[in-house]
């Protein structure tokens, strides 16, 4: 099992500043759930240097109110350096722990190629994409009452189909190498009667564009309590020939490696055998290893930050090698 979506820090205001002491605990925490790699996947938003070239893209996405509560929570969660997590991740690569580099990338319509020549001069693994938002609209964003109460203004059909065009254009874009939570649409627990339509096309955007999906835990932790995606598209992405990661999505300790067993069994009820990781964007296959039945120790004072030595955990075996 591999965690391949963790993030360092919670969303809002705080110190933004990667430590090898914490990123030393996420590999235990794993390690000791029987999670052999982790991709550490920041948002790209969260980077003064991503503020510098994409700041203000909201400003004509939409109306004025949805604007405005994006600009001021696009506000509140910046300043972190880009560089400075990438060095930091690097030295705990080069220190043996197992970890590989990665952004959680948005889909910026109209400016995919601004995003990628941001990224070019960066060293990374691995790259997810990710449809948070709909013009202005953070529509998985719960906590502006802006965001939550547009989705009564909505039609649910409407907001499907819209993001999966995003998701489309995403894929197409070829920037980043994994869907992250496929059908993050259904955050609330609002979804079509029949949404095969959406499934198919998702699928189709995965497989025309080589990219993997992620099989994610974090739906549990929001209102539509299942995680994605849902079992009939992960159905479709195996028939589809889609490649598939495991992940948290966690932004704290405690989450990494959240329901590991859970996922596993979504996995095989699908027919995958096997998930996707990556190294310098390229991708292999790697096996799904049995998950411990042992419980993993609660988070306390004791396992969080200092003291975390790199665990003794090799590199992942490859079963096949597969183009990038
Ligand atoms: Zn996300
Ligand atoms: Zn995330």
């Amino acid at each position: 099992m591999i965690d391949y979506h963790l993030h360092l820090w919670a969303h809002g205001p705080r110190p933004l500043e990667a430590t090898l002491e914490q990123i030393g605990a996420y590999c235990e925490r794993a390690r000791a759930a029987g999670v052999v790699e982790i991709a550490l996947t920041e948002h790209l938003f969260r980077f003064r240097q991503a503020d510098a070239v994409l700041g203000g893209w909201w400003a004509e996405a939409d109306r004025p109110s949805l604007a405005a509560a994006m600009g001021e929570w696009w506000a509140s969660e910046q300043g972190a350096d880009l560089d400075q997590y990438v060095e930091v991740v690097l030295a705990a690569k080069a220190a043996g722990l197992p970890v590989v580099l990665g952004l959680e990338v948005d889909h910026y319509p109209g400016r995919m190629h601004q995003v990628a020549e941001l990224l070019a001069g960066y060293p990374f693994d691995v790259l997810l994409g990710s449809v948070h938002w709909i013009g202005a609209w953070g529509f998985d964003n719960l906590g502006p009452s802006a965001f939550a109460e547009e989705w009564d203004a909505r039609r649910v059909e409407s907001v499907w189909h819209t993001y999966t065009t995003h998701l489309e254009e995403l894929a197409d874009s070829g920037v980043c190498d994994v869907l992250a939570h496929p059908d993050l649409c259904k955050v609330t627990g609002r979804r079509p009667a029949v949404p095969d339509e959406f499934f198919h096309r998702m699928a189709e955007a995965a497989a025309r564009s080589g990219m993997a999906a992620e099989v994610s835990s974090a739906g549990w932790r929001k209102p539509v309590g299942e995680a994605y995606p849902a079992p009939a598209l992960l159905r479709r992405f195996r028939r589809a020939g889609v490649a598939v990661t495991t992940a948290s999505d966690a932004h704290r300790l405690a989450d990494v490696a959240e329901h590991r067993g859970a996922l596993a069994t979504l996995l095989a009820e699908a027919g995958y055998d096997r998930l996707a990781a990556y190294r310098e964007r390229r991708r292999r296959a790697v096996p799904i290893a049995a998950v411990p039945l042992t419980p993993v120790p609660p988070v306390t004072g004791a396992t969080v930050g200092a003291g975390a030595s790199p665990p003794k955990t090799g590199p992942l075996p490859s079963v096949v090698v597969e183009g990038s």
